[in-house]
């Protein structure tokens, strides 16, 4: 069996290098930073990790973690309702809901389980959820999980959102489902309005922070305060694994009868072990953090104006961004690629994006700002975008 099966995965993965979207991975042999050195021996600035506050080799964190190593040891090799619940998880959960001002938090291993978990045990066929064309991958898949009808809108369009309402009022409960902040345009979702409709149409929200918590809204607590309504979205879900650190772990958070239902049903909680003991001790001293200062929020938000203003004022073509995700648009494939390529040869380590990832003929390059880049960063990469941007005819 197993050759024809060879052959047939030889096939599938030609067509996938002909089609250009082969994923060929980078190799870092430095600790993730600003700064970061890859394996063909180059030091290159990064600007495409999902590092926000810089705290993926923050000292406090790496200290916090050690601590915990030296006195909790390694890991639980138990599910939370065995024997793999420590107080560190209940505290890190208390944090959680602290932060997002929610009424109780529960943990996964990632936010792909979060989402993945988080509607089967909720809502059965009489229900509905209405999701975000763009909503991610793994909100997705765990749509497809749950028996409930499904219902899309095209990506912020509230005029949709309301057709998509009208329509599925014969549904018992009604969940709509947003990303925070869509990660190719770094557009944020507009709360307010979901919540108006969800008002007006009788049905529940959720918002999945990961990209926006701790970098969006002035103190970082993500598109909730952004649009004014801490504590107004039933479920909130998100990630450790970005701006919090960058290690691992996932979670939802929101009202404490949801979670209660979580702790009883969702299955990759219930059947997947639980988070090592030092990414919790971790991640309640980052969130004790978050509560001491602001700091790496003002200086994110600093970072992102300046690069946006500097590069418009270049002349190059910016999505509307109210996150940390600025998209300098190229349009054209092939050119997007031969940029990124450029770039990284002047030291600035970007992606570009193409079709399928983004919409046909809407190729672009992704930055990813973070507080961890200082302004001399900062220009080294403006100053690269506006040569290569010349050379390949995008400037005057
Ligand atoms: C990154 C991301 C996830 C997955 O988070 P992990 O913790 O890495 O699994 C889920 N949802 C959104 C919107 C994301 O951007």
């Amino acid at each position: 069996m197993y050759n024809k099966f060879q052959k047939h995965l030889a096939q599938q993965i030609e067509e996938i290098k002909v089609s250009g979207t082969y994923k060929n991975e980078r190799i870092l042999i430095s600790s993730q930073f600003s700064q970061i050195k890859i394996n063909t021996g180059k030091e290159v600035l990064n600007f495409c990790a999902n590092n926000y506050l810089g705290l993926a080799n923050n000292k406090e964190l790496v200290e916090a973690a050690t601590e915990c190593l030296k006195e909790r040891a390694y890991g639980m090799a138990s599910v939370r309702f065995i024997c793999g619940t420590s107080d560190l998880h209940k505290e890190l959960e208390a944090k959680i809901a602290h932060f997002f001002g929610t009424e109780d938090t529960i943990l996964y291993a990632a936010c792909f389980d979060a989402n993945g978990g988080v509607f089967e045990p909720l809502l059965t066929e009489e229900d509905c959820i209405i999701s975000d064309a763009l909503n991610h991958a793994s909100i997705i898949d765990g749509v497809r999980l749950c028996k409930a009808q499904r219902f899309r809108y095209a990506n912020a369009d509230m005029k949709d959102l309301e057709k998509q309402l009208q329509e599925a009022q014969k549904c018992r409960f009604r969940l709509i489902v947003t990303d925070g902040v869509f990660s190719m345009d770094g557009n944020v979702a507009p709360l307010q309005e979901i919540l108006s409709l969800a008002a007006k149409y009788d049905a529940m929200v959720m918002v999945d922070e990961s990209h926006s918590a701790g970098v969006v809204g002035n103190t970082g607590r993500g598109v909730t305060e952004l649009h004014n309504c801490r504590g107004k979205v039933e479920i909130i879900t998100g990630t450790l694994g970005k701006a919090f650190g960058g290690a691992i772990g996932g979670f939802t958070t929101g009202k404490k009868e949801i979670i209660e239902m979580l702790r009883q049903r969702s299955r990759p909680y219930l059947f997947s072990n639980s988070i090592p003991p030092m990414v919790a001790a971790a991640g309640i001293r980052m969130f004790e953090m978050m509560d001491e200062t602001n700091q790496l929020q003002d200086k994110l938000h600093a970072n992102t104006d300046y690069f946006i203003t500097k590069m418009k004022a270049a002349g190059f073509d910016i999505k509307p961004t109210q996150s940390a995700i600025c998209a300098v648009m190229l349009y054209d494939a092939t050119l997007a690629g031969k940029f990124a390529d450029r770039l990284l040869e002047e030291g600035i380590y970007v992606i570009g994006f193409s079709y399928p990832v983004v919409p046909k003929d809407q190729a672009r390059i992704r930055v990813q700002l973070s507080a961890a880049h200082e302004t001399n960063q900062l220009d080294k990469a403006i100053n690269a975008f506006i040569k290569v941007g010349k050379e390949l005819n995008i400037l005057k």
